[in-house]
This record gives C-alpha cells, structure tokens and sequence, in this order.
C-alpha cells in the first residue's frame, strides 16, 4: 500500500514539524514550514512508515540520515530551526519514550 502525505495547520502538530502514523500509514507534514524544510520532514516521516525499528533513537538517526541524503539543505534549516528550547524539549521526551500524540490530526 503506497504511503499518503497529509499536509496540515501548524496548531494540529505543535511543537513537532511532522508525525507518521503507521496504522493509516499517512505521513503529516507542517504546512507552515519553509518548502525545503517540508520535503526534509515529508522524506522523514515516510521513512518511518516503513521501518520497522522499535528504538526511538535509532529510528529519528535512520530517518534523519534517509532524508539528509534527499534533502541536505532542508535538513540543515530544520536543524537551525530546531535549536529552540521548545524543540530541544520535544526532542528529550521523545529520546526518553514520552510520545507526542496529536488528537486534533483529523478534525
Ligand atoms: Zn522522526
């Protein structure tokens, strides 16, 4: 089954920038974002979709590097915009197996 991208408001995934939800297999992506930094996140959270790790930290590593190879340049503007304290913290959570869910996503 091909994976479908959803473009959403920034207000549905604050303070994250993408999210896939691999039991629609939909990848969202902030519609907000600079164009470059969109494809980075869209690549991102396609690769999520279909690996099939179960370690937060080795899974953001391989989308990370997956979507650094398609899109360098919007990895590197999502790394400079990520160096926010509220980014930083989202980042932390994450790493410590705190997960983010986004109730409003399909409103
Ligand atoms: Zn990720």
């Amino acid at each position: 089954m091909k994976s479908k991208v959803k473009y959403v408001s920034k207000k549905k995934l604050y303070p994250a920038f993408g999210y896939s939800d691999i039991k629609n297999n939909t990848a969202y992506v902030r519609k907000d974002l600079p164009k470059i930094v969109k494809k980075f996140v869209k690549e991102h959270e396609l690769y999520h979709l279909k690996d099939k790790s179960k370690v937060v930290l080795w899974r953001e590593i391989k989308a990370n590097v997956y979507g650094l190879f398609k899109h360098p340049l919007g990895f590197l503007v999502c790394v400079i915009m990520s160096l926010a304290p509220y980014r930083l913290k989202l980042y932390f959570n994450r790493i410590m197996g705190r997960d983010y869910l986004f109730p409003k996503l399909e409103e």
